[in-house]
C-alpha cells in the first residue's frame, strides 16, 4: 500500500566495513512497496539525530559488531509512504512516526511481555542489526514504529526517539522521588542535556557533570542546581568532595552515567550516598565498574543497567517534548555531514544534538 512515487534510488551514509570509509551516496537503493515483508514499512525519513552509539558501531566499539555494510542511525524522524500488504497495523500512509534503536521484537516472550522489549532474544536494532536513519528511504517494523504528536516538529522529535526515551527510563530505573538529588554525568551531551531537563520537570534536584563553557550555558537554562566541570577537579578524590559538598554533604540519591567514557563510573560508587542508585546508560568500550563489594553491601549501594526504553516510554518520553517540558537542543545540518559530526562527537565537542536533514 503506497500513495506517492517511490523512487528506485535515494541518499544514504553508509560504511561498508567498521572504521572504513564514511561514503555519502546520491544513489542508494530504495526498498520499494511490493518488496516489503508482512509487518515492513517504509518511512520517508524526514531527519534524524546523530547518537554516540551511531558512533560507536562505526567504531567497532562493542563485543557484537554491527551488520557490515551499514546504514546507522536510529533517531529517524518521517512519515510511513507505504505498508507491506499483509500487515495488521494502525498506521495509515502519511502517518508520522519515528524509528528508534529497537527496531523490531516478537512481542510475545517473557521479556516482550513485561514491557522489556530491549531484551527479547529476537530484538533487532536500527542501526546496527538492520539498517538505520541515515537515509532518505528507511524499512522499518509497524509494531515497534512510534506516532510523532501532532504539534511536535520533526526534527524536536529525532532526538527524543533515542536520547530522550533513554534516559527517561533511566531516571525512572533511579527511584528517585521529588526533591531528591540526581547527578547527571555527561549532562552536556545528546543523552545527557535531555536527562537534565526530564529530572527538574519531575522535581529533582539535578547536578550536571560535563565540561567547557559551552555545556555549562545550556545547562544554566534548564533549572540545573549545580554544573561541575570535571576538567577543574583532577586530583584524586576532588570531583568525588565536590559533588557531595554540592548534594548538601552526603551525595546524590542517584546518578545517570551518560557519559561515553570510562572514568565517570567509579567516581559516581563513591559519591553516591547510602541506598543510592547508579544508573549505567553510557557504553564506553572494555570498561568494568570497579564496585568494592563490602562497602556496595555495607552502604547499600544499587547498580543498575538501563538501556533504551519500551514503546511506552517513547510515548511518555515524546509528551514531555509536546508539552514543551523537554526541548532538545538540536543545530540542523545536512545528511553529508555525517562523517564530520562523528569527528566533533569523538572530542567531546556537540553541546545537546546535531540533527541531520535528509
Ligand atoms: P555525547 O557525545 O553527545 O555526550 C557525551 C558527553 O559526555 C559529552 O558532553 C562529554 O563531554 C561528556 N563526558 C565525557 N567524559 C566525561 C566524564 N568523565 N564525566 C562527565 N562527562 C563526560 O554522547 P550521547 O549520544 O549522549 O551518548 C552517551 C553514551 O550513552 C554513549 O556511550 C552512547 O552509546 C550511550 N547510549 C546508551 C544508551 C542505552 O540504552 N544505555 C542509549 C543511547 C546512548
Ligand atoms: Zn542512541
Amino acid at each position: 500500500m503506497a500513495n506517492e512515487q517511490i523512487p528506485k534510488t535515494a541518499p544514504a551514509v553508509v560504511f561498508e566495513k567498521i572504521n572504513g570509509p564514511i561514503v555519502y551516496k546520491e544513489d542508494h537503493p530504495v526498498t520499494q512497496p511490493q518488496d516489503l515483508k508482512p509487518g515492513e514499512v517504509l518511512v520517508k525519513i524526514e531527519c534524524t539525530g546523530v547518537c554516540h552509539t551511531d558512533l560507536h558501531a562505526w567504531k567497532g566499539d562493542w563485543p557484537m559488531p554491527p551488520k557490515q555494510p551499514l546504514v546507522g542511525g536510529h533517531e529517524g524522524a518521517g512519515h510511513i509512504v507505504a505498508i507491506a500488504d499483509g500487515t495488521t497495523t494502525t498506521f495509515k500512509v502519511g502517518d508520522a512516526v519515528g524509528i528508534k534503536w529497537l527496531a523490531d521484537s516478537c512481542l510475545n516472550c517473557e521479556n516482550c511481555r513485561m514491557g522489556a522489549e530491549m531484551t527479547c532474544s529476537l530484538a533487532q536494532c536500527h542501526g546496527y542489526t538492520v539498517d538505520g536513519s541515515f537515509q532518505r528511504y528507511a524499512v522499518s517494523y509497524a509494531r515497534h514504529c512510534t506516532p510523532i504528536p501532532d504539534g511536535l516538529p520533526l526534527e524536536v522529535a529525532a532526538p527524543v526517539l533515542c536520547a530522550g526515551v533513554t534516559v527517561w527510563k533511566a531516571i525512572k530505573e533511579a527511584n528517585c522521588k521529588p526533591g531528591d538529588w540526581l547527578v547527571v554525568s555527561g549532562a552536556g551531551g545528546g543523552l545527557g542535556h535531555l536527562a537534565v531537563q526530564y529530572a527538574t520537570a519531575i522535581g529533582l534536584r539535578v547536578v550536571g557533570i560535563d565540561t567547557g563553557d559551552d555545556k555549562k550555558k545550556l545547562l544554566d537554562q534548564y533549572g540545573a542546581d549545580a554544573f561541575i566541570d570535571f576538567k577543574n577537579f583532577r586530583d584524586e578524590g576532588a570531583l568525588i568532595k565536590e559533588v557531595k559538598r554540592v548534594c548538601g554533604g552526603e551525595g546524590p540519591h542517584a546518578a545517570v552515567i551518560a557519559s561515553a567514557g570510562g572514568a565517570a563510573y567509579n567516581d559516581a560508587l563513591e559519591y553516591i550516598r547510602p541506598h543510592g542508585s547508579l544508573v549505567a546508560v553510557g557504553l564506553p568500550p572494555d570498561t568494568d565498574i570497579k564496585a568494592n563489594v563490602f562497602w556496595t553491601v555495607f552502604r547499600n549501594v544499587r547498580i543498575i543497567g538501563s538501556y533504551v526504553g519500551n514503546r511506552q516510554d517513547a510515548i511518555e518520553a515524546l509528551d514531555f517534548a509536546l508539552r514543551g517540558k523537554v526541548k532538545p537542543q538540536i543545530v540542523t545540518e545536512p545528511l553529508k555531514n555525517l562523517e564530520d559530526v562523528y569527528k566533533r562527537m569523538e572530542s567531546g565537542g556537540i553541546p545537546g544534538r546535531i540533527v541531520l536533514k535528509c
